[in-house]
């Protein structure tokens, strides 16, 4: 695909902080075009400053919420802040729902907040990947602080959020199962939890529910001494905002200076790695399966051979370099 605009040149609006060449740029990494590749390459190697927040929870537990009202108080240090919401709608029946409703509220209109949403539903694996460059592409824009919310607790959203620097996992009451998030699986990603919601009576139930469950150990993760809080904030009071910024501010100070956050890091990286060459090769598989399938299913059909050896030639195929590909498609041709 060619554009008006290479890649590349966007990268240096971006650099400038240009909102515009943002929104651009990581609707090219959507795309995952050769050409996209290597602006985000870039891109990559430019990024690394920005704080990264992934903010998780089962539909309904008042995450967006919640990110409204962080936003805001994150908002008065100063430090821009982009919100990367990972929407399993469909692009068509309402990609755009989640940050329509975080316009809505008080942050919206400011020019210092960048809110963008990206659909997994339809979109063929790259979600992942994409969602990240979005995150490299903010932060060199010099948004400092960049937040990764989820809509819902699907494999690949929660798979992402743990790709962010700290954790908040949001349980709420009154949503029937008092602590969701053991239910969803990912009470052991927290850093921090929150339980939302808090001017509801029910409220403190599932506040003790949570601690008592964290007590006798269903956090599984890796000994750290970090042990994460339990914060009850309320949208509708601010009660528990200051509190949560001032546990984000410790967990990004802990990150930094132990050993757990380097290793943090480094599963990072590996997350980061893995995705991209699962995608490279979901890519390379799909124009294989286009190249030789037909052939090789006729030959499937005749008995000629068998299911297993023609499965081995599809992927040697897929793993073949683009050039190679190249190569014999021309002397096809010629
Ligand atoms: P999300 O699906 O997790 O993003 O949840 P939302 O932020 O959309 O919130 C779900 C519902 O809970 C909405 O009707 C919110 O108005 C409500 N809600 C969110 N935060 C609070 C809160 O602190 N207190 C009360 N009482 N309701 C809240």
């Amino acid at each position: 695909m060619t554009h008006a605009v290479p890649s590349l040149a966007l990268v240096d609006r971006v650099i400038a902080g240009e909102v515009a060449a943002v929104a651009r740029l990581i609707s090219r990494a959507e795309s995952r075009t050769a050409e996209a590749h290597k602006a985000l390459a870039r891109v990559y190697k430019l990024a690394g400053r920005a704080h990264v927040i992934g903010v998780t929870g089962v539909p309904g537990s008042g995450k967006s919420t919640l990110v409204g009202k962080l936003c805001a108080k994150l908002r008065a240090t100063g430090t821009k802040i982009g919100i990367v919401a990972i929407d399993p709608s469909s692009p068509y029946s309402g990609g755009a729902i989640l940050g329509d409703r975080i316009r809505m509220t008080e942050v919206g209109s400011d020019p210092g907040v960048y809110i963008r949403s990206m659909a997994t539903r339809g979109a063929t694996g790259g979600m992942a990947q994409a969602a990240l460059d979005a995150v490299d592409i903010l932060d060199v824009a010099g948004f400092g602080t960049i937040i990764l919310e989820t809509v819902g607790v699907g494999q690949d959203e929660v798979e992402v959020v743990r790709a962010s620097h700290t954790t908040i996992v949001v349980s709420a009451p009154g949503l029937g199962d008092e602590v969701q998030a053991i239910k969803a699986g990912i009470l052991e990603i927290a850093d921090i939890h929150v339980v939302s919601k808090c001017d509801r009576s029910d409220a403190n139930r599932t506040l003790v529910d949570l601690k008592q469950m964290l007590t006798v150990g269903v956090r599984t993760a890796p000994a750290s001494d970090w042990v994460p809080p339990v914060i009850g904030t309320s949208a509708m009071s601010g009660q528990g905002i200051d509190e949560l910024v001032a546990a984000i501010e410790r967990h990004l100070r802990h990150s930094l200076e132990s050993q757990a956050g380097e290793k943090r890091r480094l599963a990072i990286a590996q997350f980061r790695l893995r995705k991209t060459a699962e995608n490279l090769l979901l890519d390379r598989f799909g124009e294989a399966v286009a190249r030789v399938s037909a052939p090789l299913a006729a030959k499937l059909m005749q008995r000629e051979a068998d299911p297993y050896s023609l499965a081995n030639e599809l992927l040697q195929s897929s793993l073949l370099p683009e050039s190679r590909h190249e190569q014999g498609t021309r002397s096809k041709i010629a």
